[in-house]
């Protein structure tokens, strides 16, 4: 059943992992399984057996040519550098060749304490592991890029948090696990050579474009400072699109943050529901560093640590290397503006550039957070609101002067773009999602299946957020914020 792996990472020189194969567990079930995911990924799924699928997914066994390990990495937590991280409790066991044959990464996370466990148990709660499928899973429904779930077995065991909960392992599939700690790790130790095996492993993988006919006549240096910017593009890219659908990460670490410009992570993540830019969801957080309207200038904070790990690559005169990578770095904040630009012009139905465009998103803005209306349900209801006077859309906010003024504004600006209503109203919908992970929605469905064996809850929910830009008549309880008594304020990881 399982596709063949087109072993990568286990094949770099040792200083790059630990050898760690999986702990096993007493009593393996299989609660989620992604089929058309498994299907991508060349699983033979007319051979699929349950008994046999709990066994691989929970690390009891280990597939064939598989070699499992546990990364090295580095971080910067919440801005302080910590030079050994790694992989505390996921396995990576290997990479497959996808049926679009893009290599994927299979990691089982929470299988067992490894050598980089430190003081910690390697193990998931089911809470977060079904947390973690919910909300990848939305996200890729969302179309943002993201680390994908494929799997979540219980293990039979408890696991210590503030309670006792039930043990599980999540199967994660990502375009890769580099992350700008891998990176660290190598620089904290001064290993170039490493460090160059990584760029090139991550050129290979994620940016082939690099090693195309225009830039075959590029120097190396020409291409490490090449990766640096197409890492950048990417995350200006991941992040305008958070800030579209109002996702907060929670936890934009260094070791957190890929390479390859997928999301990856979910732990205290959270969905904003009345529009405030200081939105923070993680108890962890108390600095509001990682606060919703931060997140763009974190990933350039980040961005710039892995720039610094590359200098060596980039030119044997430091300060010249320092010159030029600083310049790219600084080019950020313009590259992510229009990305973010282009995000909120198509959220508001536009599809011409203007100049007065701007002016326009952040009248928005100041409208939801004057008016605490959530973010979501303001954006969805635009298509409603192109013509009448809008009750559905006005019954969000808790003050309406400023968005009954801020409308006839987007009216007119509407009539500059050479389509109907009809045609705008599709395009409005095609982009501002019906459904989000609410959090009290996730909530509800992690509570009923770690204290009550019951997934219906998860079940639902994860079919909801699958079709996130179709109606779904019957549903509309998953398309609304909690009420006042359910409404969730703080996430633990
Ligand atoms: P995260 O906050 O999920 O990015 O994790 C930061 C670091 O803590 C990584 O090195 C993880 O592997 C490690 N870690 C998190 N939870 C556990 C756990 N339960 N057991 C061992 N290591 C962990
Ligand atoms: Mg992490
Ligand atoms: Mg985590």
């Amino acid at each position: 059943m399982f596709p063949e792996f087109t072993l990568r990472y286990a094949r770099l020189p040792e200083r790059f992992f630990e050898r760690f194969d999986p702990v096993p567990v007493s009593e393996p079930r299989l609660v989620a399984f992604n089929r058309p995911l498994a299907e991508e990924l060349g699983f033979d799924l007319e051979a699929f057996d349950e008994h046999q699928a709990a066994v691989w997914f929970s690390g009891n066994a280990v597939p064939a040519g598989a070699e499992p390990l546990a990364q090295a990495y580095a971080g910067h937590q919440f801005g302080t550098f910590v030079p050994r991280l790694g992989d505390g409790r996921a396995v990576l066991l290997g990479e497959v060749t996808d049926r679009q044959a893009r290599l994927r990464d299979i990691q089982l996370k929470g299988a067992g304490r490894t050598p980089f466990s430190r003081g910690a148990d390697g193990r998931a709660p089911l809470g977060p592991v079904l947390r973690e499928y919910l909300v990848s899973e939305a996200m890729h429904g969302l179309g943002i890029p993201t680390t994908r779930a494929l799997a979540a077995v219980t293990t039979g065991e408890r696991v210590f948090r503030r309670v006792p909960e039930p043990g599980a392992v999540l199967t994660r599939v990502a375009a890769s696990h580099l992350r700008v700690g891998t990176f660290q790790y190598f620089a904290a130790r001064g290993d170039v050579e490493a460090i160059r095996t990584l760029a090139d492993m991550a050129i290979e993988r994620h940016y082939p474009e690099l090693l195309g006919p225009e830039l075959a006549d590029v120097d190396e240096a020409g291409r490490y400072l090449a990766l640096i910017e197409a890492v950048q593009a990417r995350q200006a890219a991941l992040v305008a699109k958070w800030m579209g659908v109002g996702f907060i990460h929670g936890v934009m670490n260094t070791d957190n943050t890929t390479i390859s410009g997928e999301t990856i992570d979910y732990g205290p993540c959270a969905f904003m529901e009345s529009y405030d830019p200081r939105t923070v969801f993680s108890s962890i957080d108390e600095g509001e560093r990682y606060a919703y309207a931060n997140q763009p200038w974190i990933v350039q904070w980040n961005l710039a640590r892995l720039a610094e790990t590359l200098l060596p690559l980039i030119d044997a005169d430091q300060e010249r290397a320092v010159e030029l990578a600083t310049a790219l770095i600084q080019a950020y904040p313009e590259r992510y503006e229009r990305e973010w630009l282009a995000v909120m012009r198509a959220k508001l139905g536009l599809a011409s550039e203007q100049a007065e465009d701007r002016e326009l998103v952040e009248g928005l803005h100041e409208a939801m957070h004057a008016g605490r209306a959530d973010f979501t349900q303001t954006f969805r209801r635009l298509a409603e609101a192109l013509e009448t006077d809008a009750p559905a859309l006005l019954e969000l906010f808790e003050r309406d002067e400023p968005i009954r003024a801020w409308l006839p504004r987007w009216r007119a600006r509407l009539a500059r773009e050479d389509v109907g209503t009809a045609e705008i109203a599709t395009r409005l919908r095609a982009v501002n999602p019906a459904y989000i992970p609410r959090n009290h929605k996730v909530e509800e469905a992690l509570a009923a299946a770690a204290e009550h064996d019951d997934f219906g809850p998860f079940e639902a929910l994860r079919e909801v957020l699958a079709s996130p830009f179709a109606e779904q008549p019957g549903r509309e309880a998953y398309a609304m914020p909690a009420p006042p008594s359910e409404r969730v304020f703080r996430t633990f990881c």
